[in-house]
């Protein structure tokens, strides 16, 4: 069997950066364990493409318009497995282990409650949280918003691809939007493409929940939109030019994003996000964070 180009990332990175290889040895468990549970998601067709490409150019996105179910049951089995590997092998204090390997996710999560997931996540965070017991609460919210929303992909990913493959010949100055045009999520990671000779190559925004990924401009802030050239920066250590922060000073949001031709291999954005973890504490030293200044964003 050919090692899929995610494995030969992380064989490649666990050489050259072995201070991050534990990292990206917990991450390929999550993903294996995510893949497991894709084979579950159940089956949807997406809008047409012209209906797509209409409601992408007023703004709107696909799954406003529809979106897959998610199945219950193995949801639940989702959040418990991701709950479980997350516990006994994410490096947390044992108050919290304790209290993940205590959720209850079969009383707590309902029907409801899976039926309404994607119109919002925080919702479904925060109330599936609330009803917690008091022992499983010793976690953070943060961290059942990690379970919550790695145990959803699995179920919305291949959606995303079916829906967004058709679009070969969208013009994606239409969308424009650092906001997935999937599911409405902020994109978490930026790839720019090595396209030969296309001036400087093509910027791929990547969304962290459903993981499309879509053309966005490469000297424009993914937060807030800027376009002046003074107002935005790729910060990156002159030994790594590879991985760069792109930040903005009208909105003091950031962006990470790798640059395939200074790592000259197949870039995964599953993967590079994990490398670069490191970059958002020195992102934070430098007063930005993530989503900028304006982090209540939603497109839906
Ligand atoms: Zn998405
Ligand atoms: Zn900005």
């Amino acid at each position: 069997m050919t090692p899929s180009p995610r494995s030969k990332s992380i064989q490649r990175y666990s050489e050259i950066r072995p201070d991050i290889a534990p990292t990206l040895a917990f991450f390929e468990k999550l993903w294996n364990l995510q893949d497991s549970f894709a084979q579950e998601a159940l089956d949807w067709t997406p809008p047409e493409n012209d209906k797509i490409e209409e409601a992408l150019a007023s703004g709107r996105i696909v799954f406003a318009m529809s979106a897959p179910s998610i199945p219950v049951a193995p949801l639940r089995s989702a959040l418990r497995a991701v709950a479980d590997l997350l516990a006994e092998e994410g490096g947390l204090p044992l108050e919290q282990s304790d209290a993940l390997k205590a959720a209850d996710f079969e009383s707590t999560v309902t029907d409801e409650m899976v039926q309404d997931v994607l119109k919002g996540i925080d919702s479904f965070v925060s109330l599936m949280y609330a009803r917690l017991s008091k022992e499983a609460g010793a976690a953070p919210l943060s961290t059942y918003s990690f379970i919550v929303t790695t145990a959803i992909t699995p179920f919305i990913s291949a959606g995303a691809t079916k829906a967004l493959k058709p679009l070969k010949e969208f013009d994606w100055t239409r969308w424009s939007s650092g906001l997935c045009p999937v599911c409405g999520t902020p994109a978490s990671f930026g790839r720019v493409l090595d396209k030969g000779n296309l001036q400087g190559g093509v910027r791929m925004l990547s969304c962290p929940l459903c993981r499309a990924e879509w053309i966005f401009a490469r000297l424009r802030c993914a937060r807030c939109g800027e376009r002046t050239p003074e107002s935005l920066e790729y910060l990156f250590d002159q030994e790594d030019p590879g991985h760069r922060i792109h930040t903005c000073k009208t909105c003091n949001g950031y962006l990470k994003v790798s640059f395939e031709k200074e790592l000259d291999f197949a870039l995964d954005p599953m993967v590079e996000e994990v490398v670069m973890l490191a970059l958002d504490a020195v992102a934070a030293e430098r007063g930005l964070s993530p989503l900028g200044d304006d982090e209540e964003q939603s497109a839906n």
